[in-house]
């Protein structure tokens, strides 16, 4: 049977893993990380219908209908407000029927019944490839050898960096300053859509709302008893995109926040003020377009492949359509690296056409030279 090696348990990974189980493939997961503790990577996310469907072909159906239950609602007017919260328009341009999902309570129900094919703490360092089988070596000092090798390991790709040298990441010269913080029926009223955008001179404040369609550790217990799963309470997650030169190293955000907002309308500034957490983070990409490779048994899905601007809201959405075009290709049972390199004239085509979307999404959040707001 063929056995598959995934490396980097992220929204991708973890979806090929459910979508190779589902076509009767062996697969085995390699994670770096020591456990799935919170990361402070963007804490919400928002799932286009595509990403819905990809979720549903791939998991199994009560780990998909937990997914659903734990997901909020993201329809709604788009308001757009300055900053004393004067409404400028409600109508903003915006995804209609997407879904809005917290990032560790999506990655709890992807692990789902994976079990012991998910081993966390090993980190890849490299891998071999030859004509009859993969092998990753990992820090820890042990490796793994299979048939392929799938690099789900995010931007800073390790296996991406061995097997496509030439593409770099590089500093997208932007800088994103986000927080959590508990919604209350005040901060309600400042999301009453599907977002908000508040532009104040030079600066966009953008505010999401996360409010669980039920409360994940009670929707776990009941659809999916015996997973592991946080208590988690409702939130407003917001983002200011600021330029990185703003930014000293390790600030506080919401520190940060409050200085480039100082003089704003009291509920923004109490918005931010109670946080109960809050992250800087720099954007990355890719400085080029991703080029094909020579077709081998190691390929890669996700961030590995294409780095879209984390404002462009579609890379999870596209790594999960590649995962579900890597197995339904695997599980054909065709020729092993014919099926990798029609994967990857796929991957190609529909991950460096996603970059140019983020890209695309980037002017609709932060100022373009020259424009005052
Ligand atoms: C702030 C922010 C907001 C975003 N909002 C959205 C959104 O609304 N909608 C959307 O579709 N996308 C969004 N994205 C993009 C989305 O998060 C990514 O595109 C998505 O997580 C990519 O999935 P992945 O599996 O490729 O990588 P990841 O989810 O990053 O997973 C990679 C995994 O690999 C592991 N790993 C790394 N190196 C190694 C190694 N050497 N060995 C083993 N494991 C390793 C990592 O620990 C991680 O678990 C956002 C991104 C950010 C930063």
């Amino acid at each position: 049977m063929t056995r598959i090696l995934v490396i980097g348990a992220g929204l991708g990974g973890l979806t090929l893993a459910h979508a190779l189980v589902r076509a009767g493939l062996d697969v085995r997961v390699f994670e770096a990380d020591d456990g799935t503790g919170e990361r402070t990577q963007g804490y919400r996310i928002g799932l286009a219908p595509p990403a819905m469907d990809a979720l549903r072909a791939s998991l199994p159906p009560r780990l998909y209908d937990l997914a659903e239950a734990t997901s909020g609602s993201l329809t709604g007017p788009g308001l757009l407000f300055d900053e004393r919260l004067t409404l400028l328009s409600s109508d903003l341009p915006g995804p209609e029927e997407s879904r809005a999902f917290d990032r560790q309570v999506l990655r709890q129900v992807l692990l789902g019944e994976l079990g012991d094919r998910v081993a966390f703490g090993k980190r890849l360092k490299t891998f071999t490839d030859d004509d009859e089988s993969v092998t990753a070596f990992f820090a820890d000092g042990t490796s793994a050898t299979g048939e392929v090798l799938v690099g789900a390991d995010g931007g800073n790709s390790a296996v991406r960096r061995q097997l496509v040298p030439e593409v770099q990441l590089v500093d997208a010269d932007l800088c994103g300053a986000m927080g959590r913080t508990p919604i209350t029926e005040r901060f309600r009223e400042l999301v009453p859509g599907r977002g908000t955008m508040v532009k104040g001179p030079g600066i966009t404040l953008m505010l999401g709302r996360m409010e669980f369609d039920r409360e994940p550790s009670e929707a776990a217990a009941e659809l999916v008893p015996g997973l592991s799963m946080p208590r988690r309470e409702s939130y407003v997650r917001w983002v200011l995109l600021v330029p990185p030169a703003t930014v000293p190293a390790r600030e506080d955000a919401r520190e940060l926040v409050l200085d480039l907002i100082d003089g704003w309308h009291p509920d923004l500034r109490d918005l931010i003020g109670s946080a109960d957490m809050s992250a800087v983070g720099r954007s990355k990409v890719f400085d080029r377009p991703m080029p094909p490779w020579p077709v081998s048994r190691v390929t890669l899905l996700g961030d590995a492949a294409h780095q879209t601007l984390a404002s462009g809201g579609n890379g999870a959405m596209t790594a999960m359509q590649d995962a579900v075009r890597l197995s339904a290709l695997l599980a054909e049972g065709r020729d092993l690296l014919e099926a990798l390199e029609h994967y990857q004239h796929d991957l190609l085509e529909r991950g460096n056409a996603a970059v140019e979307v983020g890209k695309q999404a980037l002017r609709r959040f932060v100022p373009v030279a020259g424009e005052a707001r």
